[in-house]
């Protein structure tokens, strides 16, 4: 069966046809076969050079051998038990090893959950009931950071989800990203009921939108003087910025970190730690309750460590990750728009400037990006299939890969 015949069929059994709105594109996605390496081979035969990277996860790329012989591995004595097992206390010594910020760490099984724990956990802490999140910030799918959200929901034009009581999102404050004087101000004000500034060092998900000189060191020096606890959502930066994240790439310590996407070598996790007077708190040590089935499951830790293990056997794959993305740069100069990066994390954006913030990324022309994003497809390039979902590049994509990325943005754009 080819993709659209696939499609027609899922729209009826699946709301949109989809599992996740941002793969809904039009008149129908295609449908994936196979993974391997760089590349993705549709159902309809194509092969296709994938800088989506199931939007961050796949830092090595799909179906990594040494991912898949622990995978293996792990299978045969069994993949779910519902007691502890050594390997989490494995993943939590090297997650700790990595993050300085971190003392402490509790495994869950998505970057969702991730963020909405460490919410629940910062205002059992501190006893206080708001939070701030910035303008285009993502942190999942759940009620209280389903506000002016990046990624789908940006695209789809609703920043705001039916179903979300406007009593509990009146608890979430906005501020635009790169705006100290606004953080400071809302500080000032409301200090006494804010928990937690939660937010992505780089904005990942409407971006990348990369901080200005001396932002974040700013950020964390407020929210310090205010006792108002800075969260990290590092689900896309952990370990994709290097081994520590952003928060080592900028040298800032936040009080809690979130993670998630490449922890998990592919399969699902999210994990939050930091520090340990926090984490205490956390059930059935503290009085914040946290809970799941699938928590620290052994396949997927199994996954996330061989992952690891694989990146710190490998420490200048982070250099290497950035000659590959600077070299796709490269192409892309003078050509109008404009090209961010960081890392690995890359995007052209159909706006003469970089965009500072969410209102500036908006003003990005999201009909010359589809147009653009078609034409990359037939190049046989995949793209994440929004002008605000960040591109990636894995450790598997080889001199010859960058060569025709690069080669077909210079035609394309
Ligand atoms: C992807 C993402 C999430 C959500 O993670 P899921 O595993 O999809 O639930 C949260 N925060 C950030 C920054 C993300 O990029």
């Amino acid at each position: 069966m080819k993709s659209s015949e696939y499609y027609d069929i899922a729209k009826q059994k699946i709301p949109g046809g989809v599992s996740s709105p941002v793969r809904a594109i039009q008149p129908y996605p295609f449908y994936t076969a196979r993974g391997k390496g760089p590349q993705i081979t549709t159902v309809d035969g194509a092969e296709l050079i994938d800088c989506c990277c199931a939007y961050g996860p796949l830092i090595l790329g799909h179906a990594p051998p040494a991912i898949k012989e622990a995978i293996t591995n792990q299978l045969s004595d069994g993949w779910l038990y519902g007691t502890p097992a050594p390997s989490e206390i494995t993943l939590a010594e090297q997650v700790i090893g990595d993050h300085p910020s971190i003392d402490m760490v509790r495994f869950v099984s998505s970057g969702s959950e991730a963020t909405m724990a460490a919410l629940r956990l910062a205002r059992g802490f501190t006893g206080r009931t708001d939070i701030i999140k910035i303008e285009g910030g993502f942190h999942g799918a759940h009620d209280a950071v389903l506000v002016q959200a990046g990624s789908g929901c940006t695209t789809l034009g609703q920043p705001d989800s039916a179903g979300v009581p406007a009593d509990l999102v009146k608890h979430t404050r906005q501020i635009p990203y790169n705006d100290v004087e606004a953080l400071t101000t809302l500080l000032e004000k409301d200090a006494q009921s804010i928990a937690a500034l939660i937010m992505e060092p780089v904005l990942g998900n409407i971006g990348p939108i990369l901080p200005d000189p001396g932002y974040l060191e700013e950020v964390r020096k407020v929210t310090n003087e205010h006792d108002v606890l800075l969260i990290f959502d590092e689900v896309i930066t952990g370990y994709r910025l290097g081994i520590g994240g952003a928060q080592q790439y900028f040298g800032i310590k936040p009080d809690l970190t979130t993670l998630g996407k490449i922890l998990g070598g592919g399969l699902p996790i999210g994990a939050f730690g930091g520090r340990k007077d926090i984490m205490s708190m956390i059930a059935p040590a503290g009085p914040v309750y946290q809970a799941g089935t699938f928590s620290g499951n052994p396949l997927s830790l199994t996954a996330g460590m061989a992952t690891l293990n694989y990146i710190h056997e490998h420490p200048g794959m982070y250099a290497e990750l950035e000659k590959k993305t600077a070299r796709i740069e490269d192409v892309c100069i003078g050509k109008g728009g404009s090209f961010v990066r960081i890392g690995s994390m890359f995007k052209y954006y159909f706006r003469d400037r970089p965009p500072r913030n969410y209102r500036e990324a908006k003003e990005a022309d999201t009909s010359a990006f589809r147009i653009f994003w078609e034409k990359m497809l037939k190049a046989g390039i995949f793209l994440p299939p929004s002008q605000f979902e960040t591109n990636f590049v894995s450790i598997a994509h080889s001199d010859r890969e960058i060569e025709a990325i690069s080669q077909a943005y210079k035609a394309c754009i």
